[in-house]
Formats: C-alpha cells, structure tokens, sequence
C-alpha cells in the first residue's frame, strides 16, 4: 500500500491510501462487518474500501486469523494507569517479543496495533517510542469515550501520539464518538473515525442534524432532504427498515448520510488548506471541542506550527475568539518579533491604522497616506519607515503587507478591541521599536480612535514620546494630512540627499521574514528591481538576469539557484539529501539525511548532496521531523536543479 500525502495541516492531514486501483483519502469513516464469525473494519467509502481485521475485544492479546484483510492486528499494548507499573512493564518487554515474531509473516506495512488512552505520559512515551522503532504505520484507537468528558487528558494523550509520530502515520478512532467532535479530533489528529454513533443513535430514535442530535418524536418538521428522509411522508416511519437495505432502518440511513456529510466537509476544509476555519465554526457544537482547541493552541503550538504550510493564499476567517490564536497568525507575530528590524538608515517611523482592504495600499485611506508620503522629496523619503498597526496580527511593515497572512485576513472591524487585542498589539509595536538600533528614531502616530490608546500604551512602556497627527479623530481629512506632511518633511528635510531604493527594502524585508535577521542584505547585495504586471509573479531582476520570483497570491520569494547560495553556505533552510545528484521532480522523505528545524511545508528551500554541494532548489512538502522520520512520501518538490 502506498501513503500520498496532499495536505499538512498541523497536526491534521489529507493523504491517499492506495492499494492497486483502490485509493482511500484519508481523513475517513470506518465502519464494522461481520463475516464467517469475525469482525472486520472496512476503511473508506463503498467502493474505495480496505480492511482491518482485529480481534474482538480490546482485552485479547491474540492475533485472529483471518487471512487477506489489508491491515493486519500484531499487538494490543495495554497502557491503562491504572494498572500496576511493573505490569505495564512486563506487558511491553511481552508485546516487543510479540511483535517481534508477526512481524516476520506480517508486512510492515500491514501491521497495526492497538492502544488505549493512558493520563501517564511517561508510559505513553515508552509506547510511542516502540511504535517508532518497529516502524508501525497504523495505531488504532480504543476506549476514547470516558475522555470526552476530560478535555485536559484527551489532548495530552492525541497531540502526544501526533507530535511524536511522523506524519505518514494513520491514527485510527475505534470507538464510535459523536460526528460532531470529529473535526477538533481531526484538527488533533485522528484520521479515520468509527461511524458506529449513527447507528447508536438511529436505535435511540435520536435524529443526527449538523449540529447534534434530537429526539424524533420531538421533531416536527423534516428539516432535511436526503434520500431516506425524502422517501417518508411522516418523521415516525422513519424507523421503518430501509427497502434497500434490510439490516438498516431509514433513521440510521439518514444519520449515517449527516456523519458522511461531516466527513466530507473536514476533507473540504482540508482541501481547501483551512480546516481550522471549519473547527472554529463548529466549536459551538460541543463544550469538549472549545476547551480542547483552547489547550491545543496553549500548550502544543510549536507541533502545529511546524507542520503547518507557511504559505497558503486562502483567507483567513476571524470567526471567534479563538481566532487570534491561529497557528499562522502566532507565527507571524514569532517572525516580525525575531526576523525584522527597522533598518539604521530610518529617521522616522510612521505608525497607521490598518483598513478593511487588504492588501493596506490598495484601500482609500492608504491610497491618501501614500500620496502625502509622496510628496515628500524621493531623495529623503528613504528615512521614513511605514508601520501598520492592526489586528490580530499586531504590526505589519509596510514591505510585507503583501504576505501571507497579512493580506488575507478578515476580521469585523468594529471599533472596540478587546483587552487580548490590544495586548497582542502594543506587544509588537513596542519590540519592533525597541529593537530599532537608529539612535534617536522619531515616532509619528498618524492614528485616531481606538489606535490612539494602543499608542500612548506603548509610549508609555517605551519611555518614548509619539507625536500625534490625526487631528479631530479622522486621520483621511486633509488637515490631519498636511500635518502629517509637516511633521515628516520637519525631520527630514535636513538629511543628506539619498536615492531611495523601495525595491531593494521590499525584497530584502522579505528575505529577512522569510529565512531570519539580515539574511535579506547578504541574499541581494547589488541592485535589484521588480518587474511586475498586475496578478503576476513579481520577478526580482539583477542585470537583467531574473535572480527570484515574489508570488502574488502569497508574497512569498521564491528562490533560485543564484539566490539559494547564500543560505547554502550557511547552511540554512537546508535540506541534506544522501546521494550526490539530484533525480526526478520530488525529493522522498526516506533519502533526506538532515535539514534545517525551522522549515516547515511551503518554505522554498536549498537542497544539499552528500558533499554539502547547493544542487537544487525546492518547495518543502512536509515539516523537517517528518522529513527525517517518515518512511514514505515526498519530502521536497524539485524547482530547479544546478
Ligand atoms: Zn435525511
């Protein structure tokens, strides 16, 4: 069988199982079959289904015979805590033993195990590492249900197995959970669930809807049109069996059908690259899934991030409060802190309020900010540093207001900001500038309304003095812009005469966001410049030698050979592969020998033979861990090869 994966989204994947011409995309549903006296699973949809075999309890330790099922059952490890430590002990130096002899007859890739949830992470850890060292692909999950009710030990138990395994692992949820805690399992990690639930709930009259269940005889009004709710003319016959199906009632078909939808949307979602947008707005279904999106997002954000693209062109929903804790807008935040810094040649820095429109520039207010900078002499508009002050992002320079996240994402701007807001915020201005190695950096805040608290905190914390210009509160009016214009040209008027070169700061700024502090000058020393056309690739040209390419629906930079260089020597956002030549367009996860720990997937990256020789550039598919410890899969898309 092989694993394709299409989709990293933290700890949440899509990928496809294929076997011959059957491919199962995973995330998936599952669901038990009898035949000749055993229990099967059958994974994926009618027609594109493999089987499990595993004993039929949880307690047996023993191998069924079953014969050509797909996944086979090696090893059931007991791991509850409440079991006697020694026991636990003696269980695993068993299960190895075990485990040891299937796995003679038993492809690798065929054998799954079994495990239950334990509150001991000490024991989890040891059985991980067990499942690592004998290369187990498939983990099937049990006795899930008393930890829906304990979010705390629910987390600490999936982000444990999600952050440790590598990704070309498939975590399969035995115990039938309700379809609405599905997408924050899948956000957390689990790949195919059990739709055992809707059949629970079709033998309690219980009616599944999008958001839950209801009681039959409660319903008044059929408030769906699916083939089985559309063939009754009252909500009771409902329970009558289906006509096409006689070990199913009608009931089960529809609440089957409602768990099918549920899983599409989480493949959708995924497809899409936002799956957390899709969490988000199903957080009101269940207490559990808030809670655990809440722990996940506090204690297991390094794992998430590092396998979360950082380039994507989807837009981003603020749905919730839990929004501002999105993976990529942390990481933005991460970066800006770290990688940027206000150049040594800026005299001032400018500080406006963000704008619906994104990206800024484009919207009407930006339009009027620029045109007054504009009117500043070009050979002293280079002393002046543009910042955005938004949210939830905090500050964007203006060099990177084109760059994912942000200029892709959508908040309701209403005016009030929330005390979380306006702490993220005034955080970021006030590292920004006090990283600022100019001495004697002057600050205009050309802000108004709520912005201008946001401001005075961070002048506050500095110890620095703002000068404001927005005068009546509207920041657009003529008369706030030509004071703005005043202030600007007082500071400086009297600098030496200075050719501005916008193009280099921008492409440098980015490089700097994009591979770390300083990297940007040393990557474009001489002078380049865009060449651009609307919605096109943005091509950074030296000599009229094309050196880069700045995406437009990302505002990432692509690299080059030529560009690629600079991070070689250095040895960083590489990745180490162990042969000396490069083949084919994709770089497999099981011949990368290293790389560096800060890429994650969709970073453009340098790839290394076994010399340590710059011999391609790429895009980076998977998180660095996987790279080293997935078996399976691409690791690298090839761009250009040297
Ligand atoms: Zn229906």
């Amino acid at each position: 069988m092989k694993f394709q994966l299409s989709v990293s989204a933290g700890f949440a994947k899509l990928a496809k199982i294929r076997k011959e011409s059957i491919v199962v995309e995973i995330p998936t549903t599952m669901s038990i079959f009898e035949k000749d006296g055993n229990s099967f699973w059958k994974i994926g949809e009618e027609d594109n289904s493999i089987t499990m075999g595993l004993p039929a309890s949880s307690l047996h330790q023993k191998q069924p015979e079953f014969g050509d099922e797909d996944l086979s059952f090696i090893a059931n490890i007991l791991m509850q805590r409440s079991l006697n430590p020694s026991l636990i002990e003696k269980q695993l130096a068993k299960t190895r033993e075990l485990m040891t002899e299937y796995l003679e007859t038993i492809p690798q890739e065929k054998a799954t195990i079994l495990i239950q949830p334990t509150d001991s992470t000490e024991i989890l850890k040891q059985v991980l590492q067990m499942i690592k060292d004998f290369e187990i692909k498939n983990i099937a999950i049990t006795n899930m249900l008393p930890l829906l009710n304990n979010q705390r030990q629910a987390v600490s138990f999936l982000a444990g197995i999600s952050s440790f395994l590598p990704v070309d692992s498939i975590l399969y949820l035995l115990s039938p959970v309700p379809h609405t805690f599905w997408p924050i399992l899948a956000y957390a990690g689990i790949d195919v669930f059990n739709n055992g639930y809707a059949g629970i709930a079709s033998k309690q009259s219980m009616y599944l809807t999008d958001f839950g269940g209801i009681d039959l005889a409660s319903l008044s009004e059929k408030p769906c049109f699916c083939e089985a709710c559309n063939s009754v003319s009252q909500l009771s016959e409902l329970l009558m069996p289906d006509p096409k199906s006689s070990d199913q009632t009608l009931l089960e078909k529809h609440n089957t059908l409602i768990a099918t939808k549920k899983i599409r949307e989480i493949r959708n979602a995924l497809r899409n690259s936002d799956l957390r947008s899709y969490v988000e707005q199903m957080i009101h279904s269940n207490v559990f899934s808030g809670a655990v999106l809440r722990l996940l997002d506090k204690h297991h954000n390094d794992g998430i991030i590092s396998r979360t693209p950082t380039w994507k062109s989807s837009l981003i929903k603020h749905i919730t409060e839990y929004s501002y804790y999105r993976p990529e807008i942390q990481e933005f935040q991460r970066r800006i802190r770290d990688r940027y810094q206000i150049r040594g040649s800026k005299k001032v820095v400018v500080i406006f309020p963000c704008s619906a429109r994104k990206p800024y520039s484009f919207s009407k207010s930006h339009g009027k900010f620029l045109n007054t900078l504009g009117s500043i002499s070009n050979k002293k508009r280079g002393y002046i540093q543009e910042l955005i002050l938004t949210s939830p992002l905090g500050v964007i320079p203006r060099e990177l207001e084109m760059v994912y996240p942000a200029a892709h994402y959508d908040i309701p701007v209403t005016g009030d900001w929330s005390h979380e807001e306006k702490e993220i915020a005034v955080k970021q201005l006030t590292t920004v500038l006090s990283k600022a190695k100019t001495s004697k950096l002057s600050v205009i805040a050309h802000v108004s309304n709520e912005y201008v608290e946001l401001c005075k905190d961070a002048e506050k914390q500095l110890k620095m003095k703002f000068k404001y210009t927005a005068s009546s509160d509207k920041t657009t009016s003529s008369a706030s812009l030509s004071l703005l214009y005043n202030e600007l040209n007082s500071i400086v008027k009297d600098q030496e005469p200075k050719i501005y070169r916008s193009d280099m700061e921008l492409i440098q700024t980015i490089a700097d966001y994009q591979y770390g502090s300083g990297i940007g000058q040393e990557m474009f020393k001489e002078n380049c410049r865009i060449r651009s056309k609307p919605n096109q690739p943005q091509f950074i040209m030296q000599d009229k030698k094309q050196i880069g390419v700045i995406q437009p629906t990302t505002g990432k930079l692509s690299l080059t050979l030529e560009t690629g260089k600079t991070l070689a020597e250095k040895e960083k956002y590489f990745v180490l592969f162990d042969d000396e030549e490069l083949e084919g367009s994709t770089l497999f996860a099981v011949g990368v020998n290293d790389a560096d720990p800060q890429i994650r997937p969709t970073d453009s990256v340098v790839i290394l033979n076994k010399k340590r020789e710059l011999v391609g550039v790429g895009n980076a598919i998977i998180s660095v861990k996987d790279m080293k410890e997935a078996k399976r899969g691409p690791a690298v898309k090839i761009k250009q090869k040297a």
